[in-house]
Order: C-alpha cells, then structure tokens, then sequence
C-alpha cells in the first residue's frame, strides 16, 4: 500500500446551531471533477496506478455514479484507456454518464446479472492484448477506499484539536461502505467515544452493515490492526430507514430539504445520496432526542447530481 498520502484537507463550517450545533465537512469541494468522496478515494487508487505502470483502467458503476465520472475523468487526464461496465436496470442518461462519454470511457451496459462475468472478460482479453489494466471497485471499493477515510477520520481529529471541539455524532450517506469503514477503523484505532452513523442510501440493514464490517475486518488485518470483533459490531451503526424504494429513489421530503438546504446554506445536495442522508439525519436527530450536541454531517459530493435534480424540475420552491 502505498505510503504517500495525497493532502486533501477540506473545510468544515458551522452551519447551524438550534438545539445542536450542525458541521458540515465539505468533501464536495475537494478540487478535482466536482469532488467528493469518490474523488478522495480515486486519488489513492490513481497513486497505485501511476506507480505500478498500469496501462488502462476498468471499473463498474450505474449511470449515476460519481464514482464513474471522477475514474474516467482521472484516466483522462492521464490518456489511459478506461472501460465501464455499466448495469443496464440503471442507464439513464444523467450529467455523470454524459462526462463519462466525454471522457472517452468506454461504456459497456450489460444486464446486472453480467456484471461479474463482464468484468472477468474484459480484464482477461486487455491481458491477452498485452495490456497492464487495474481494476477499481465500484464505488472505490476495497482497503485503499478505507484507507482514504482513515485518513480523513484524521482530518477530523486535527481540527478538533485545533477548534476545541469535540463532535458527538458523525452522519454520512452510506453506501458500498468504505467511506463509513475508514472513519470507524480510525474511531477504534483511537478508541474514541461518539456515534458514527451511515444513512443508507440503498442497502438494507442486515447486508449493508455486514459489507462495512468485512470492510472493516479486510483493512485492519491489511494493517497488522487487532480490535475485538465486538468492538467492530458496536461501532457500525447502519441505518436503513430512509432508503425509500433503494437506490435513487427519494421521497418529497427529501427533495425539500435539498431545496431548504441550497436555499438556507447555499449548498447543493442530490437526490441519490446527500440530500436522503441529511434528511435522514435531520430525522434521527429528533426521533432519538438529540440535543446539545455537536454534530458534523461529512458532504460526500455529488454535485453533478443537485443539476440532475434541477434540471428534472424535481427541485420546487417551497410552499
Ligand atoms: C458513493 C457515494 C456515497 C457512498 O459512499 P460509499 O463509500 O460507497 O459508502 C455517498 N455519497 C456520495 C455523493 C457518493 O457518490
């Protein structure tokens, strides 16, 4: 694994201060195509890349995927061929696969159940071919994509130390679960007291916390870690109420608090991830009774996404 670390420190702000007060780490501001938390991952698996003389690049995504667009982007950027295998079920057009496009990935949209066998074919053929490809996991899966939320979990910790603050909860939108593993490996590394918790924004509880876990488990090891497995199983806090009907599906509710949200802060929010991982966590806050806590919200990006929003309409003015 490499040993160089990217710096990549983004600003938290206070953005509002009722009965808690309520951070927001600004991910989506990391200064590479439209950021996020893809965006931090992808730098770490690109240092990989570049250092091992990897010829093309192949990962998996939806058309929706930020993941997608920033790989592409970074294969770019880099004239390295890139290929996307792509699950037909989620291939509507959106900004993010019109960048891919424009990046020259090539864009392979295959039914899900392809997906695997897809992926095996195109790294065997670009071998036989005499290429040198590096696979990516969708979603930057994998202990790299751990890797670069412990060192965000870092970042926290650093501003902590120079804000005397000290954040109770931390929300995210939680989904192919690396984000959320890499804050909790650095919560137990530092055995910290404060509630980490993942909206999900698809997964249902009992699998999407079991795949943060293994996540989890995998970098730990990786690392020469050794935490108890209980420790692991009560730090991962997974919360499954806001999915709706799953992946990129949301409710009126969540489409008026990115609206509030734009409106109040300034900030933009989607409808996939951010925008149903704020509400959720606005909603949790009040159904468990939280006050007079310090809470910081990790804004995970998307950006490409709050234009998808706007230009579908979805976005109104509220009553
Ligand atoms: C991918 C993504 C997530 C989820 O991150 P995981 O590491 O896959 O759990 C959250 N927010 C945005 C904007 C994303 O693109």
């Amino acid at each position: 694994m490499s040993q160089i670390k990217p710096r990549m420190i983004t600003p938290i702000s206070l953005i509002s201060q009722g009965t808690n007060s309520i951070y927001i780490k600004r991910d989506d501001l990391i200064p590479f195509s439209f950021g996020g938390n893809k965006a931090r991952k992808a730098s770490y698996f690109f240092q990989e890349i570049d250092a091992g003389g990897y010829d093309s690049v192949v990962t998996y995504g939806s058309s929706s995927s930020n993941h997608c667009r920033v790989v592409a982007n970074m294969c770019v950027a880099r004239k390295l061929p890139c290929t996307i295998i792509s699950p037909e079920e989620s291939s509507n057009p959106t900004f993010n696969s019109q960048m891919m496009s424009l990046f020259g990935a090539k864009i392979l949209c295959v039914p899900v159940t392809k997906v695997h066998e897809t992926i095996e074919g195109v790294l065997n053929d670009a071998r036989l071919e005499g290429y040198n490809p590096y696979f990516i996991g969708g979603g930057g899966h994998g202990d790299l994509g751990t890797q670069a939320y412990f060192d965000c979990y870092e970042e926290i910790r650093h501003y902590e130390t120079i804000e005397h603050i000290h954040f109770d909860y931390i929300f995210l939108a939680s989904g192919t679960g690396t984000t959320q593993a890499g804050l909790v490996c650095g919560q137990l590394i530092h055995n910290e007291k404060r509630s980490i918790i993942g909206i999900s924004i698809a997964r249902t509880e009992s699998k999407g916390r079991q795949v943060v876990v293994d996540s989890i488990i995998s970098y730990l090891r990786n690392k020469n870690m050794i935490v108890p497995k209980d420790k692991i199983l009560e730090a991962t806090n997974f919360v499954d109420n806001y999915i709706s009907e799953g992946y990129g599906s949301s409710s009126v509710m969540v489409r008026n608090t990115i609206t509030k949200v734009m409106m109040n802060y300034g900030i933009p929010m989607d409808l996939t991830y951010t925008g149903k991982a704020y509400f959720g966590m606005l909603d949790y806050i009040s159904r468990n009774g939280i006050s007079g806590q310090n809470i910081l919200f990790i804004h995970t990006g998307g950006t490409p996404l709050f234009f998808d929003a706007l230009h579908n309409m979805q976005l109104k003015n509220l009553p």
